[in-house]
């Protein structure tokens, strides 16, 4: 049995469960580096919460965050802004206490975690989970 200190491996479930919200700083990097013009950038992307000071990302239909990639053959999805992404995106942390990253844990790798922080499935799917987060710390 693994005892796991789970970090992300991009099921991009939370991406698509949260409002995000969005200072105008950040909205003016994003902007700034999609090469567009802030307010274009606004009106596109964000609802106003706060206008002139705090935003939420808009979703798409399928209540992704605009940002999310689609989904790759492995079954994982990517922040496109990632370097640019939001304060609240940066800090929130995988880990075994969020229903997000247990349930995308089942959805991708058959695997779920018990309350001594153990891997429990088949061992092949743990070794594709491990394989997984290695290529991503890499
Ligand atoms: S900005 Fe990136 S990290 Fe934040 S919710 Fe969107 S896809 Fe996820
Ligand atoms: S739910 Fe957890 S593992 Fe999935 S993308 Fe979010 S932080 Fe990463």
């Amino acid at each position: 049995m693994t005892t796991i200190n789970l970090t992300c491996f991009r099921c991009g479930i939370c991406c698509a469960r949260y409002d995000v919200p969005v200072r105008l700083d950040e909205a003016a990097r994003l902007a700034e580096f999609k090469k567009v013009n802030i307010k274009t950038w606004l009106a596109e992307y964000c609802n106003p919460a706060w206008p002139g000071v705090r935003y939420i990302l808009l979703k798409r239909v399928d209540g992704r965050c605009p940002f999310l990639s689609n989904q790759s053959e492995d079954g994982t999805r990517s922040c496109q802004v990632h370097a640019m992404r939001p304060r609240a995106c940066r800090d929130w942390q995988a880990g075994v206490d969020k229903t997000d990253c247990l349930h995308g844990l089942q959805e991708l790798f058959r695997l779920s975690i018990d309350n001594l922080g153990q891997l429990i499935g088949s061992q092949s799917d743990i070794d594709q989970f491990e394989e997984a987060l290695d290529d991503f710390s890499k």
